[in-house]
């Protein structure tokens, strides 16, 4: 990895200055939207249309509580009616907290000397994974602070190393990484790995709060980390995640800045980013945040929601950050995936430790600290269906979330049988048997409800199959 940018081969057009901040600003100074403006911009996105800047901005600068309300009933109508009762599940892996930057809201920062340094060995990750695997889980994130340790080719490494673990019927099928911007050499390194998704949160679009919170270190350049996932799509990785860290400028800007990113990568590559993520700054050891552009619950579901009705085919997560009751919400209004079970501590997945929260060995703070089984009971409580699919990934069937939103029929053929059968492998191989029994039920009413016999007949074969024995089968 070289921290100083050198020279790099991106496309022209990607060299564009991409975020103009004034443009943005200007775009919020927009009078008011009429009520029958909102409306519109609501029913072009459910008529499966992609919002332009201007129409983003017109929601974000309603500000009318009945409006808000009808804005967050289209998104909760586009989460079901496009994307169904789906959840898909995965758990991060901390692989290593050394740290050469020094984010002012992160606990790794360099300049936290209390943070206890650790790098996972590759009997330790091993261990995690096995423990990872024992719960169920085949979906991994691993995540990396940033430090010349942790190079291309360790990252490359110690994902090789995550997929060769089985342990009993366990295996992981999907790596994610969030780890910092690489030069396109580097991404190729990891791709050669089967990497997923690769992660990159430019954690604020204002160029200013940018500077202020990354003083120091390679993070320090916010071109080289805003042009860093075009550096990957040149690298081969056209499976890209981008995000934002809500709390370090105003809200309103950084939801307009996603949506300009994903229409930079619409309009450069023809293909938007895979996901969206939109954390909260949590407590941490030795961070100094100004409070003023906190994001409090209600405009936090609020952004949520514009979000998906603004980029109706990314897939939007939300992780363990944020509590049982804003998880909930977020996922009626368009989350589509959250973590389970998680521990942010290195090594804790496989060393039973304190079940309390070290903030000297950890990023942040959690608060959701279910166990991937008591998540899963609940989201089939409630009527979800939840998923490890990693079908589409797997057959090379890239733009998932695309083909999802667009492609009449996509989810029944492939989404919801792959989400039955991921399922119906945990239910065998890992739930307890209350767990089980609710399983089967949800599996057996989302079987009732296709409308293609052919596709309730195959899938009702292959859960046989696994009955039997076999697993991993997709479509
Ligand atoms: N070190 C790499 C980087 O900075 O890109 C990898 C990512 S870091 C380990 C994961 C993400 O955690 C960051 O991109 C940031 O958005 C988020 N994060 C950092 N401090 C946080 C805090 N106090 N609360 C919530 N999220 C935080
Ligand atoms: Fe390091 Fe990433 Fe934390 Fe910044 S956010 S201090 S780069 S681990």
């Amino acid at each position: 990895m070289k921290f100083v940018p050198q020279k790099y081969r991106i496309p022209d057009e990607a060299m564009k200055p991409f975020i103009d901040p004034g443009e943005l600003h200007a775009f919020l100074q927009r009078p008011k939207p009429e009520k029958e403006r909102v409306r519109e911009i609501i029913q072009k996105s459910l008529a499966k249309n992609r919002l332009s800047l201007p129409e983003v901005a017109d929601l974000l600068n309603t500000d009318d509580e009945d409006l808000i309300e009808e804005i967050k009933a289209g998104a909760r109508e586009l989460k079901e009616r496009v994307y169904g009762n789906r959840i898909v599940l995965f758990a991060p892996l901390y692989i290593g907290n050394k740290c050469i930057n020094n984010c002012r809201y992160c606990g790794f920062r360099t300049s936290n000397r209390d943070q206890q340094r650790t790098t996972l060995s590759d009997a330790q990750i091993v261990r995690e994974v096995e423990a990872l695997e024992d719960n169920g889980q085949k979906r991994l994130i691993l995540v990396y602070g940033e430090h010349p340790d942790y190079d291309a080719s360790f990252i490359a490494h110690t994902v090789r190393t995550v997929y060769a673990v089985r342990k009993g019927r366990g295996e992981i099928r999907r790596v994610n990484i969030n780890a910092a911007p690489l030069d396109i050499e580097g991404f190729r390194t990891v791709k050669a790995a089967g990497i997923g998704t690769y992660q990159i949160f430019q954690e604020t679009y204002h160029p200013e709060s940018y500077a202020y919170y990354h003083p120091s270190g390679p993070k320090h350049d916010f071109n080289w980390r805003l042009t860093g996932l075009d550096r990957a799509m040149e690298g081969g990785i056209d499976d890209l995640g981008i995000g934002v860290l809500f709390g370090l400028y105003d809200w309103r800007y950084e939801v307009l800045a996603l949506v300009r990113h994903t229409n930079h990568f619409e309009a450069v590559y023809n293909i938007g980013p895979h996901t969206i993520s939109f954390p909260r700054i949590k407590s941490a050891a030795g961070i100094e945040v100004n409070p003023d552009h906190y994001v409090n619950d209600k405009d936090f579901i609020r952004l949520i929601a514009i979000l998906r009705l603004a980029v109706p085919y990314t897939g939007m997560i939300l992780t363990a950050r944020e509590p049982v009751k804003i998880r909930e919400a977020a996922m009626s209004f368009g989350v589509s995936q959250i973590d389970g079970g998680t521990k942010l501590e290195l090594g804790s997945y496989s060393e039973s430790k304190n079940e309390m929260q070290n903030l000297n060995r950890e990023q942040f703070e959690i608060n959701d600290s279910r166990s991937l089984n008591e998540i899963i009971d609940e989201l089939l409580d409630k009527g979800y269906l939840p998923s490890f699919c990693t079908g589409c990934y797997r057959v090379g069937r890239t733009g998932e979330h695309f083909m999802e939103f667009s492609v009449p029929g996509f989810i029944k053929r492939y989404c919801t049988p792959n989400a039955i059968l991921t399922l119906s492998e945990y239910l065998m191989d890992y739930a307890p048997e209350s767990t089980v029994q609710k399983g089967w039920k949800v599996i057996e009413a989302n079987l009732n409800k296709m409308q293609d016999p052919l596709v309730e007949k195959e899938t009702r074969a292959r859960l046989i199959r696994i009955r039997n024995g076999e697993r991993d089968l997709f479509f």
